[in-house]
């Protein structure tokens, strides 16, 4: 049987799921996605990425020609056609189908798209030996060229990123943005622990606010820890006892080594284990719907 895709307003087969080379998302990366988990028959922090994928839309001025509550549906018709309790979502608004030009003025309808997919995660052994990661030439997006608040299609920075990660033989790369701070991964939010504390970047510091990143700071304060959002560079980086990354994808992966220096002893820390296992429970309990 033939995966189901949601394309504009209908359940399709994945063969029939079609968008025109004149569509300015495949042109010019112009248009607005989100990546969710769905858990146990629900959409995972459900507002949030709403929120999030309106929030991208007003900013790039893609009117989205559905209301939440329709995309919502969109999401659960879309995860129910392919019967899947457990899944990961694309959800994509493209600019639509225009002239040639880069004139967003040419497209006349924005595209909505939502893909289902069983959940590919990353082996058990990155999570139980953790992950190593370097730090990439290529720096992220300043926040006044494009904002990496905007979950766009157009990924070439990470992907430039994501490059060297590769050629360096690593899965991630650590980014910095244009002061030299540390700032995110390719696909995921970063924390440092030192001395108990947690440390991630700002949202000023041209990261995506990541859902999962948010996730993590509401446990640290249920578990009480310290859980500051503040610059910090690579040198603390390299002296933290505890590193890990987290995003929709791969949940919370932790670090074991950046650029070639051991993090801590070089396992995954007590503290990550301890989020770990309440991000499981967070999973269970959550019931973030849209109004
Ligand atoms: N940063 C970047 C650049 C991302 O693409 C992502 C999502 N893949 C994240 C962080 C993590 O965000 P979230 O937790 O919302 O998936």
């Amino acid at each position: 049987m033939s995966i189901k895709i949601f394309l504009d307003g209908q359940l399709v087969d994945k063969e029939d799921a079609k968008v025109s080379v004149f569509d300015h998302g495949f042109l010019y990366g112009d248009g607005i996605f989100e990546g969710i988990r769905y858990y146990n028959g629900k959409i995972f922090r459900e507002k949030q990425h709403i929120d999030r994928l309106w929030d991208s839309a007003k900013t790039v001025n893609i009117e989205i020609p559905m209301t939440k509550q329709e995309v919502v549906k969109a999401i659960n018709d879309t995860v129910k056609a392919n019967g899947f309790t457990d899944a990961y979502i694309r959800l994509i608004v493209s600019r639509g189908e225009g002239n040639l030009g880069i004139d967003p003025r040419s497209c006349k309808r924005p595209s909505v798209i939502v893909i289902a997919q069983a959940l590919s995660l990353y082996p058990a052994e990155f999570y139980e030996k953790g992950i190593k990661i370097v730090t990439a030439s290529t720096i992220r997006n300043p926040s006044d060229s494009l904002s990496p608040r905007v979950k766009s299609l157009n990924y070439l920075n990470n992907i430039m990123a994501k490059i060297e990660a590769h050629v360096a033989g690593c899965e991630e790369a650590l980014m910095l943005n244009h002061k030299g701070d540390v700032c995110e991964c390719t696909g995921d939010n970063i924390f440092i622990i030192r001395n108990g504390k947690l440390l991630t970047p700002p949202i000023d510091a041209c990261i995506l606010e990541g859902v999962t990143r948010n996730v993590v700071i509401e446990i640290c304060k249920e578990l009480g820890l310290e859980c500051a959002e503040a610059a910090f560079t690579r040198h603390d980086v390299y002296t933290a006892d505890e590193c890990f990354l987290t995003g929709s994808a791969a949940e919370l992966i932790p670090v074991v080594a950046v650029d070639g220096r051991a993090i801590g002893d070089g396992k995954p820390g007590k503290i990550t284990n301890q989020i770990l296992a309440a991000f499981a429970d967070f999973v269970r309990r959550d019931n973030s719907r849209i109004e």
